[in-house]
């Protein structure tokens, strides 16, 4: 059946509408790879590139993103760190962070929201595990 496959285009359209109601959030396991991968001291990535913020009474570190809701790291439509993303922007807009809004056009599709979401369980301890990164 067409449109039942998920298929990113390379919008970036994810990357970008951010506001802190819908943001990437980002575990320590997050900032140790990515900052590793900028060559950048963890404290001087979490400084330029992270915002602490508290959700229903839990801090939680998000990225930051710019006036227009753009991510920083975002290099054109391209992730600027794509091979050590954050684990929430590797599993795709129907991850299992995913809200319900069909936001961007890649998420119009007759898809199977079963097959493509995943356990919530499974991913909440690395942005909640105990409010400190
Ligand atoms: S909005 Fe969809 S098509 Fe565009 S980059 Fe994100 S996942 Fe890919
Ligand atoms: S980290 Fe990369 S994939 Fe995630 S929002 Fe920023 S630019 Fe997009």
């Amino acid at each position: 059946m067409a449109g039942d496959t998920f298929e990113c285009t390379m919008c970036g359209d994810c990357c970008r509408g951010f506001s802190d109601d819908y943001c990437v959030l980002v575990s320590r396991e997050d900032i140790d790879r990515m900052s590793a991968h900028l060559g950048m001291d963890r404290q001087a990535f979490v400084t330029a590139y992270c915002v602490d913020m508290v959700v229903d009474g839990f801090r939680v570190r998000r990225l930051a993103f710019d006036r227009s809701g753009a991510c920083l790291l975002l290099d054109g439509n391209r992730c600027g760190i794509n091979a050590a993303k954050p684990l929430q922007c590797a599993l795709g807009p129907f991850g299992p962070l995913w809200d319900g809004e069909r936001r961007y056009d890649c998420m119009q599709g007759d898809f199977d929201i079963d097959k493509l979401t995943g356990n919530i369980e499974d991913v909440f301890g690395n942005y909640f595990e105990d409010g400190a990164q």
